[in-house]
């Protein structure tokens, strides 16, 4: 039945979320599982702070995900694990904001990524981001759903004027504001050595993607998260932050890797002084 039986998995994961050096409340969420060796669970979430309520948004999005993502029958297949948590999680979301009139409106992102035998599946709404981390590169793997990055996407706005623009929080979807709601799915196939970053804006506004890189290397996962939070706290972020890593210990190894693709592509870099 499995062709290749003789690959072995080991994930690590680990999260840290942080209120940051200017907010009194923490209205960034995160979670995170581990079943078994080769299946790990990140979520993500960002309370909208102009919206009532955003703590309790968040802290709902990655309990409710986790909790429905665990729950799902024996044999469901994982994309659809996630998915359902994901959908469940908006649900309860909208039914608390309906029902409660103090969280009224209440909206928060959502990035929830899951690994199960080398098979990365994401769910996504908002501007949390997902990224790849492979031979050095640091990859998003998710679109902003911002304003900003809505224009940058169709051309009407360059990527770095998009970086300092105030329309670069407005959300242009969120979890819990309507009942029905697209998500962004992504698949991928991971190797070996990689590495996964699910962040909340209050890290990458700070953090240059090549100044991540570096953090995310080491000893363990929780202490790359705890060295990124550091990191922008040390910048003076004014939201507040979160990282949460998932590394591939072991795992299949990728194909262009072997084929020496990696070797080739860094000997370009190679500086050849006479
Ligand atoms: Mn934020």
């Amino acid at each position: 039945m499995n062709a290749s039986p003789e690959i072995r998995f080991e994930l690590e994961v680990a999260a840290v979320t942080d209120v940051g050096t200017e907010r009194e409340h923490n209205e960034d969420q995160c979670g995170h599982l581990l079943e078994g060796e080769a299946c790990g669970l990140l979520v993500v979430a960002d309370g909208v702070s102009s919206a009532a309520a955003g703590e309790t948004a968040s802290q709902t999005a990655v309990a409710a995900t986790l909790r429905t993502f665990d729950e799902q029958p024996p044999g469901t297949a994982t994309p659809k694990r996630l998915y359902r948590a994901v959908q469940q999680a908006n649900i309860e979301i909208y039914d608390l904001a309906t029902m409660v009139p103090e969280l009224r409106g209440m909206t928060t992102t959502l990035t929830a990524v899951v690994v199960d035998r080398g098979e990365l599946t994401a769910a996504h709404i908002g501007d949390s981001r997902l990224y790849l981390c492979r031979d050095g590169q640091l990859v998003q793997l998710t679109k902003d759903h911002t304003v900003a990055g809505e224009k940058s996407r169709m051309g009407l706005m360059s990527k770095t004027r998009a970086r300092s623009h105030p329309d670069r929080s407005v959300l242009t979807r969120s979890l819990g504001r309507e009942l029905i709601v697209p998500i962004d799915r992504i698949s991928n196939r991971l190797y070996r050595g990689d590495t996964l970053l699910v962040c909340s804006d209050g890290l990458y506004n700070v953090l240059e993607d090549d100044e991540m890189t570096p953090l995310l290397r080491g000893d363990d996962a929780a202490t790359a998260c705890q060295r990124l939070v550091d990191a922008a706290n040390q910048r003076g972020t004014l939201d507040n932050l979160t990282a949460a890593v998932l590394r591939v210990l072991d795992g299949p190894e990728r194909p262009e890797a072997s084929a020496g693709l990696g070797a080739r592509i860094r000997s370009l870099f190679v500086r050849r002084d006479g």
